[in-house]
């Protein structure tokens, strides 16, 4: 299973990001996923929850994925329509003269945490 190579990365980088900012832990971390990425949501969910453990700041963290639609342009009549759909054929024109234009992407769109200094408060 590659989500979880994937998510290791993730949460590296995530724990990295916690200690540059001086966080205390990192509540959420929110995840655009495209839809025609390789990953499957169900898989990385549980992989989440595995490596987190292992994390340094992000044990408790919860995973939000933001699932963005695959879209494909077509150069040959300059329309886009809806990759899952119809794959690499443009249903405009029946070009094949198409290029992805989102909805392969997984990267970390957002990360909550706490702060020290937020807990001195009152
Ligand atoms: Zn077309």
């Amino acid at each position: 299973m590659h989500e979880l190579g994937i998510v290791v990365k993730v949460l590296e980088q995530v724990d990295a990001a916690a200690e540059e900012n001086g966080a205390e832990k990192v509540l959420g971390v929110t995840m655009e996923v495209g839809e025609v990425s390789s990953i499957v949501p169900d898989l990385f969910t549980d992989a989440f929850d595995w490596a987190k453990k292992k994390t340094r700041y992000a044990q408790d963290a919860k995973l939000n994925m933001i699932i963005i639609e695959g879209r494909t342009y077509c150069q040959s009549c300059g329309e886009t329509y809806r990759t899952t759909e119809y794959g690499r054929k443009c249903p405009h024109c029946g070009s094949f003269e198409t290029y992805l234009l989102t909805g392969d992407q997984v990267i970390v769109k957002d990360i909550s945490a706490t702060f020290p200094e937020q807990e001195q408060t009152g």
